[in-house]
C-alpha cells in the first residue's frame, strides 16, 4: 500500500519549502553580483534552478522521496559551498538550511547530512578565526537534535494516521480506501504487463444466523479470525480488505497457472479452522473474476459479485469464476 498521506504531504511541503527558499535566495543573486562576487552569485542561480527543476520533476513523476534525497543533499552541500565561497556574509544560511533538511528526508539521514556539512565547513572554511568552531559545532548539534526529534515524532504520527486511514478497526484488514487505490494500481500494472491477476470477493455464509445463535462479539470474533486465516495463507504481496459487512475482497497478484489450487487452498484451510463457539463450520463462498482487457474498477468488482452470486445460488461453501472472457 503506497503511502499517500505522506506523499501528498510531502509534495505540498517541498512545492512551499522552494518557493520559501527562491524568494529568500533570489535577491542575493543580485547583491552578490553588485558586490562583485560572481561565484557566489552563480551558487545562488544554481540553487534557484536546482530548486524550481526539482520539484516540477517531482510534480511531474510521482518520484517524491527521489527528488527530496537529490535536494537536500543540493541544498547542504550548496550552503556549505556558498558559505565557504562568500565567508561570514552567507554562514548564517547554514542554519535554516540545515532545519530545512528535516522537512527534505528522514530524520536520520537528515542528521547524518548536517554532521557532514558541518565537517566539511569547519574543514574548509576560514571564518573560523573570528567565529568559534566550538561554539558552531554546539549550535548546530543542538539545532540538529531538536529537529530530529520533532521529526521522528512527526513520522510516528504519520505511520499512526496512514493506519486509521488504510485499516479496518475490527478486523485489521485493510479497508475499502486502500482497496479502491490499489485496485487502481493494479488495473495499471495489468494493462503494462498484461500479467494474470485476480480479484475474489469473499462472503461468509448464513452468517446472520451465526449473529442469531452465538450473539454479536461471536460474530466479530468469526470476522477477525478469517482475517487472520486468510492472511496466513496469502502471500506477502498479496492484499485483503474488509468490502463491508461480512464480505472482503483478495487483490491476488501474478498467479497464472496456479490459481485453482491457490483459492482452493485457501477455501479449505477456512473451512478446516473458521468454526462457531460450538465447534460447527463457518464456510464462505468466493466470487472471483480474472483481469481481463478492459477491466475498470467497477467492472472487476462487478464479475467478481456475479461469480458470487453464482456460488451463493448452486448451494454456498464454494468457488465460482467468473466466465466472462471480453
Ligand atoms: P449469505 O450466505 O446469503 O451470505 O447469508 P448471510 O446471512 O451471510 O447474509 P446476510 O446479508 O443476510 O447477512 C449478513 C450478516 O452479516 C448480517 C449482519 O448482522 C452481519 N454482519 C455484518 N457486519 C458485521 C459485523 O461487523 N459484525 C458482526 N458480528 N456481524 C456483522
Ligand atoms: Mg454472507
Ligand atoms: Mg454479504
Amino acid at each position: 500500500m503506497i503511502n499517500q498521506l505522506q506523499e501528498k504531504y510531502q509534495l505540498s511541503l517541498l512545492l512551499l519549502l522552494s518557493s520559501l527558499a527562491i524568494a529568500g535566495v533570489f535577491p542575493f543573486v543580485f547583491i552578490r553580483f553588485f558586490e562583485g562576487n560572481i561565484a557566489a552569485a552563480l551558487i545562488d542561480v544554481a540553487l534557484i534552478v536546482g530548486m524550481a527543476g526539482a520539484v516540477a520533476y517531482a510534480h511531474l513523476s510521482k518520484n517524491i522521496r527521489a527528488v527530496c534525497l537529490g535536494l537536500a543533499v543540493f541544498l547542504n552541500t550548496g550552503v556549505v559551498a556558498v558559505a565557504i565561497a562568500n565567508g561570514f556574509n552567507s554562514f548564517l544560511w547554514v542554519y535554516p538550511v540545515f532545519a530545512s533538511t528535516f522537512f527534505l528526508v528522514k530524520p536520520i539521514e537528515a542528521f547524518a547530512a548536517n554532521v557532514a556539512g558541518a565537517i566539511a565547513l569547519a574543514l574548509l572554511s576560514d571564518i573560523f578565526v573570528t567565529v568559534s568552531l566550538v561554539s558552531f559545532f554546539i549550535t548546530i548539534l543542538m539545532l540538529s537534535l531538536s529537529a530530529f526529534i520533532y521529526a521522528s515524532h512527526s513520522e510516528k504520527q504519520f505511520e499512526l494516521l496512514e493506519t486509521l486511514n488504510t485499516v479496518d478497526d475490527l478486523t485489521g484488514a485493510l479497508n475499502r480506501r486502500a482497496m479502491s487505490a490499489d485496485i487502481k494500481a493494479a488495473l495499471s500494472t495489468a494493462e503494462r504487463h498484461g500479467t494474470g491477476q485476480l480479484l475474489v470477493i469473499l462472503d461468509l455464509d448464513h452468517f446472520k444466523s451465526v449473529n442469531d445463535k452465538f450473539g454479536h462479539t461471536a460474530g466479530d470474533d468469526a470476522l477477525k479470525r478469517l482475517v487472520s486465516i486468510t492472511t496466513s495463507k496469502i502471500r506477502a504481496y498479496d492484499r485483503l480488505y474488509r468490502f463491508g459487512g461480512e464480505e472482503f475482497v483478495l487483490l491476488i497478484s501474478q498467479i497464472d497457472d496456479q490459481h485453482q489450487a491457490f483459492i482452493d487452498n485457501l477455501r479449505s484451510a477456512i473451512k478446516q479452522e473458521l468454526k462457531t463457539p460450538n465447534g460447527d463450520e463457518i464456510t464462505v463462498s468466493f466470487g472471483i473474476a480474472h483481469w481481463i482487457p478492459g477491466t475498470t474498477e467497477d467492472s472487476w468488482l462487478q464479475r467478481a459479485d456475479k461469480a458470487l452470486y453464482v456460488a451463493k445460488a448452486e448451494g454456498r461453501d464454494r468457488a465460482v469464476f467468473c466466465q466472462q472472457t471480453a
